[in-house]
């Protein structure tokens, strides 16, 4: 081998460039977010910091996006990068000549918790980050879950209190509508917290402070709804949930777990592991490389 993959992980706000060679992350840079930029002066963008991290051995590229991406890499539905919706991602950096690959954060997200993280070496699991939105990735029998055009497995947005509070996608009562971190503020307003940040809802839990641990006991319950669908529907190992909400792990898992088991499948929910991602930041880079040696194996 000896050649090196680069993986982008763009988000709303900020992007992360990483080198990965021979298996080793030997280099992440972060740079504002491409989201501002025109989709032409973005791919460029990208296509300098690129060729500046792999010079001439480069072996592929991957291109995590937040938002739906169907089969043929076009991203659909994208609230942070709405300048990029209808656009075909892979197409903005086929100037490079080497293979571009496209995929969900989320599902990049699951497939490092599954290459070196929570879930190393379990063959079916699902992997929820818990942000600003509720991502989602689901693998069944070591492969990613696409759906026929590619936009399966989005648990963020399974229903889970009809005609509840509205959501990002425009439906209601949405897990992510209950369990994200926007949704962790606007529960705590409800309470008639003065927060500006989830993770000021946090801290106020940690310290004991009442409404802010009903909010996070409300939280579990919906993420336990939620669990108890994935338990149910996919008879995963593994169950792990990541992104910045995770930090608050504590706070909601306890909840979580006895809605969970209440409500699933008792043999199912069994063999369930609930478990804290590892990887935080780096868990969509590797995702990059478990994606270019899957279609390696494929091939
Ligand atoms: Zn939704």
């Amino acid at each position: 081998m000896g050649k090196r993959i680069i993986v982008i992980d763009v988000g709303g706000t900020n992007l992360r460039i990483a080198s990965i060679q021979d298996g080793r992350l030997e280099a992440v840079r972060s740079f504002p977010s491409i989201a501002s930029l025109p989709p032409p002066e973005g791919f460029k963008f990208l296509e300098e910091r690129i060729r500046e991290f792999a010079g001439e051995e480069l072996q592929a590229v991957v291109l995590g996006f937040p938002g739906l991406i169907s089969k043929n890499g076009r991203l659909h539905h994208s609230p942070n990068l709405k300048g990029y919706e209808g656009i075909e991602l892979r197409e903005g950096l086929l100037g490079l000549g080497v293979p571009i690959f496209v995929e969900n954060d989320a599902n990049l997200y699951a497939l490092g918790e599954g290459l070196k993280g929570a879930a190393r070496g379990k063959k079916n699991f699902c992997c929820l980050t818990l942000g600003t939105g509720v991502g989602s990735g689901v693998i069944i029998e070591g492969k990613l879950l696409k759906g026929s055009e590619g936009v399966a497995a989005e648990i963020g947005h399974m229903t889970i209190k009809f005609d509840g509070a509205p959501c990002s996608c425009g439906s209601r009562g949405c897990l992510e509508a209950y369990c994200s971190g926007t949704a962790i503020l606007r529960m705590a307003r409800e309470e008639g917290l003065d927060v500006r940040t989830a993770k000021e809802v946090a801290d106020l839990a940690m310290q004991g402070e009442a409404a802010a641990l009903r909010v996070f006991e409300r939280m579990g319950e919906y993420l336990g709804a939620g669990l108890a669908n994935i338990v149910n529907i996919f008879n995963p190992e593994v169950i792990v949930i990541g992104g910045r909400v995770a930090e608050a792990f504590s706070l909601f898992i306890g909840r979580a777990l006895e809605v969970m088991s209440k409500m699933a499948f008792s043999f199912a929910r069994e063999g369930v592991r609930v478990l804290k991602a590892s990887l935080g930041d780096e868990a969509a880079l590797w995702g990059g490389l478990a994606l270019v040696e899957a279609q390696h194996e494929d091939q």
